[in-house]
């Protein structure tokens, strides 16, 4: 029998009302067999994630305070979300039994799991569903990563009945010792994706507040197009670079087993979305370019020195000092005689960056070498970029055109991408500028 996956993002849990919707969405389509849930989101502008009330109950608890003090917030949120739902379902039991977890746990990965371990909880009542933990489950090695075979298996092994259906809480797992243990944020999509490799899924769907990838981010121009289809490749590219619709990380399980992602909208579910495929089956749109998306805060170190090229083992060296001082590099553009670090600025303290910037020196005698902070990075991203001759000349004059200075460029080898660095202050007018270039 063909299933689908169906992950429903933090806004499809926000409250009673929607967890409603999100019921008929389950039982309007009877492939819908399980369902993966986020931790309720924000209700409205200025409204907090459950997931991060956990946080901060974490740290109040670190602090001292009493555990029932800290979880008050999180508590009143899922005692609205069932009264909302007026449907007699109890969880005064799972409430009372999580706070004296967190407290003996005091562990803030446990503590942050909670938001979709409850929401799990009180989806499953509301669908009749079998309720699976994801602790038991979803399995990380010694060194972090998705053990992913064991995963597979265990699910395969807790869900047998491919008509029945089942819920699991996203966004954790355990790691070998038992403890349980979150992926980055937005990590329920990356559930998502394992939960429909693992029952070979003939489609994952993902189901969030916006009626499929648009062309760029919806905060940044209005109303911007609708994408309706994009390569595995594509979306990688597009999410790792700040496209955060879809976690960057959750095409790797899905990839393998070409099972097509479809991003959709849990308020309008009606409206067709946007369709993740691999290259073989995917429909170019004839647009030259697919979408844009980009991210602050990047730090550059530029490093220059003649005959560069031919002094071998130079890069080697130089990201030796990186490693050392363990900090992992985004983007290395190069020159003949030119190399740049581009790195993310949140992972370089001031003692951090000159460390590297002495290491740099002692390693590689660089003639210069400068710091350029305070920068934002956008991607330009289209398969049809590499067949169409002049698309980085459009790129380039409609920055140019602007008067917004280019302090970086990488042109990925992928031949799928071009990234821009600028300054962090023109980074929204520059992603409007490419915007009315390529889709005005
Ligand atoms: P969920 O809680 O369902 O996981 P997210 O907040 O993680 O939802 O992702 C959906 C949000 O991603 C949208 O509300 C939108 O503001 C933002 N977003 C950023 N870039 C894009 C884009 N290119 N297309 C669509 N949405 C985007
Ligand atoms: N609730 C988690 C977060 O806010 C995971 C997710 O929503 O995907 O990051
Ligand atoms: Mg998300």
């Amino acid at each position: 029998m063909a299933v689908k996956v169906c992950k429903f993002g933090g806004t499809s849990m926000a409250d009673g009302n929607i967890i409603r919707s999100v019921k008929r969405i389950i039982e309007s389509d009877g492939e819908r067999r399980y369902i993966v849930v986020s931790a309720p989101g924000k209700r409205y502008s200025g409204d907090k994630k459950v997931t991060d009330l956990l946080y901060e109950c974490h740290k109040k608890l670190c602090g001292g305070a009493d555990v029932k003090e800290c979880f008050a917030p999180v508590r009143a949120r899922f005692e609205s979300i069932v009264r909302e739902l007026n449907s007699g379902i109890d969880i005064e039991g799972e409430l009372a039994a999580t706070e004296e977890r967190i407290a003996a746990a005091m562990s803030e990965d446990f503590t942050a799991s909670r938001g979709e371990y409850l929401c799990a909880k009180v989806v499953s009542l509301v669908l009749g569903a079998t309720f699976v933990d994801a602790e038991n489950v979803i399995f990380f090695r010694e060194n972090g990563e998705l053990d992913g075979e064991r995963s597979y298996k265990a699910i395969r092994e807790a869900c047998p009945d491919r008509s029945a259906l089942y819920v699991l809480p996203g966004f954790y797992g355990s790691d070998p010792s038992g403890k349980v243990k979150t992926f980055s944020r937005g990590g329920s999509d990356i559930s998502g994706a394992i939960v429909a490799r693992a029952v070979q899924a003939s489609l994952y769907e993902n189901w969030t507040d916006v009626s499929g990838f648009l062309a760029c981010d919806p905060r940044i121009v209005d109303s911007p197009r609708p994408i309706k289809s994009v390569s595995y490749k594509e979306l990688r590219e597009l999410s790792y670079m700040g496209a955060n619709v879809l976690h960057s990380e959750s095409i790797f399980p899905v990839r393998k087993a070409n099972i097509p992602i479809r991003i959709k909208n849990t308020f309008r579910p009606e409206d067709e979305g946007t369709s993740i495929l691999p290259i073989t089956r995917y429909k170019p749109s004839g647009n030259v370019v697919t979408g844009i998306a980009g991210k602050k805060n990047f730090t550059v170190i530029f490093i220059e020195k003649s005959l560069m090229n031919s002094e071998i083992g130079f890069i080697a060296r130089v990201l030796e000092v990186l490693r050392r001082n363990e900090i992992s590099v985004e983007h290395i553009p190069s020159g003949i005689d030119t190399m740049s670090l581009v790195i993310a600025s949140e992972a370089l303290t001031p003692e951090k960056l000159s460390l590297i910037t002495e290491g740099i020196r002692e390693a590689v005698s660089p003639d210069t070498i400068r710091i350029i902070e305070d920068i934002a990075l956008i991607a330009t991203v289209g398969h049809g970029m590499s067949s169409s001759v002049g698309t980085s000349a459009r790129l380039f004059n409609a920055i140019a055109a602007e008067k917004i200075n280019i302090t970086m460029i990488d042109q990925g080898s992928s031949e799928l991408n071009i990234i821009v660095g600028v300054k962090n202050e023109d980074y929204e007018k520059c992603i409007r500028a490419i915007y009315r270039e390529f889709f005005g």
